[in-house]
């Protein structure tokens, strides 16, 4: 089930080609998330990196996903911040960031804020629909289709794919499936059997 608006996925490859040429890249190239937070003066930060904000409180903060947080956009003194998670896989920690950046390309409102105890912090919280599109936004950042296209035109597999773009086996197969590439892919295959 989706709810996303009609043109949302052809707008969020665009993007990602724009973003790309904004840093300089070919559109096929990885996407450094620590590149684009700064081109988007977002600071990336771990918890530990809060300096003077009690463990308790934090924790607090953070119940918002207690199975294992991933990110959290916040403000601090006016500043945008992401606290990341750097328990989780580099690949993990890549596509969390980029979840949390489309947010901000996505100029999303928050649905709601939270403010922490001592007030210094307040937590960005999002509604299902800014969850949907932050998804497949962060996912097509980090693997356009475009570059996705060039990967499989080239044979290289799932894993050197993942690899050169620091990101899970899972999200090139998601990536590829809705894409549309499955289905160019079939095509090469079938013709190279006749
Ligand atoms: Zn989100």
């Amino acid at each position: 089930m989706t709810t996303l608006e009609r043109g949302f996925k052809t707008w969020a490859e665009r993007t990602a080609a724009s973003v790309r040429q904004e840093l300089g890249l070919a559109e096929h190239d990885p996407l450094n998330v620590r590149a684009l937070a700064e081109f988007l003066e977002v600071q990336l930060k771990t918890p530990s990196d809060i300096a003077g904000l009690p463990k308790e409180d934090l924790e607090q903060l953070l119940v918002h996903d207690p199975g294992g947080w991933s990110a959290v956009s916040l403000s601090a003194g006016g500043r945008a911040v992401i606290i990341y998670n750097p328990r989780h896989s580099r690949a993990r920690q890549a596509s969390d960031v980029a979840h949390e950046l489309a947010h901000f390309l996505l100029s999303h409102e928050p649905a709601r804020l939270v403010v922490s105890p001592d007030g210094q912090l307040v937590m960005r919280s999002y509604n299902s629909k800014q969850e949907e599109e932050a998804n497949w936004l962060g996912w097509a950042l980090l693997l356009p289709r475009d570059a996705l296209l060039v990967a499989i035109r080239q044979k290289i597999s799932t894993a050197k794919i993942a690899q050169l773009h620091n990101v899970s086996e899972a999200l090139v197969e998601f990536r590829i499936r809705v894409t549309g590439i499955r289905i160019v892919q079939q095509r090469m295959r079938a013709k190279h059997a006749r």
